[in-house]
């Protein structure tokens, strides 16, 4: 039993508090949600491949210098992160028109956008995570200006670095959310991503096929989720051809 205090729980992680002041510890588990938690089921193995899949893009955006909260891994499950203030929006680019983009505005799913489109949504689940404005951003106080633009460069870098990285290995980035926090290292307070990315939070189709690799295929009862998650890993190179990451039993030494 762990004694760790835990700090918040949401519907596919847990945070815990860390092991130094000003770090927590992310726990990514296997549930599946969607329509706001009205559809969940638990997906084996799910939080272990968002765990190295997000671990794989958050070092690499760190290593690119655009900052996140992520320290390092901690076990299978687990990262070890920075503390942060969530700001509680949720970032949305888009590249290609999809979900409640193409609903909303009567487009074509698969219709290429004339330019990536950063939308926000207030974080709140009673509301089901409206859509708001940088005028409710800002009038509110979630975010001040100066934030939100960072926000947004944030976005736009991250948005960047993601779509080649897919590209790369057969896969288009259709949209994407990210959520940032503020992190104060003394005086200074600068906005960091935050959260997770993963086929939990991205909209990936396979270039040639348009096959789906993310959470459309639990959203619309598909099945083969975990396939999918693993073959993403794969693709990516995180987990060569061989191994398998949802494997807990004794393994076969050649
Ligand atoms: N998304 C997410 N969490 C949310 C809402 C959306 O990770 O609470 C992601 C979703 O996976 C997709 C993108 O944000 O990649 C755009 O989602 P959309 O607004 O189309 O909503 P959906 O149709 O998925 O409800």
């Amino acid at each position: 039993m762990s004694r760790r205090r835990k700090i918040y729980e949401g519907k596919a992680k847990t945070l815990y508090e860390g092991p130094e002041p000003g770090t927590l510890v992310q726990h990514f588990k296997d549930d599946a949600t969607a329509g706001n938690g009205e559809k969940h089921e638990i997906i084996d193995g799910k939080g272990v491949l968002n765990n190295r899949i997000s671990e794989y893009i958050f070092q690499n955006l760190n290593d690119l210098g655009i900052p996140t909260h992520f320290i390092r891994r901690l076990n299978m499950r687990e990262q070890l992160i920075k503390e942060v203030e969530i700001i509680p929006i949720e970032i949305i680019v888009r590249n290609i028109a999809a979900g409640s983009l193409a609903k909303r505005l009567g487009l074509e799913v698969g219709t290429k956008l004339p330019r990536s489109i950063i939308e926000f949504c207030y974080k709140d689940d009673e509301l089901g995570d409206p859509l708001v404005a940088e005028e409710h951003i800002t009038a509110f106080g979630w975010a001040n200006p100066a934030e939100l633009d960072d926000i947004m460069s944030l976005a736009v870098r991250v948005n960047d670095y993601l779509s080649g990285l897919f590209m790369g290995v057969g896969l288009q980035l259709v949209d994407f959310k990210i959520e940032c926090g503020r992190l104060f290292e003394g005086d200074i307070m600068r906005i960091i991503l935050a959260d997770e990315i993963s086929p939990d939070s991205c909209r990936l189709w396979d270039v040639k096929t348009k096959n789906k690799f993310d959470k459309d295929l639990f959203r619309e009862g598909k099945g083969g989720l975990i396939e999918a998650y693993h073959e993403v890993a794969q693709r990516l190179g995180i987990l060569s051809e061989t191994e398998n990451a949802l494997s807990t039993g004794p393994r076969l030494v050649k």
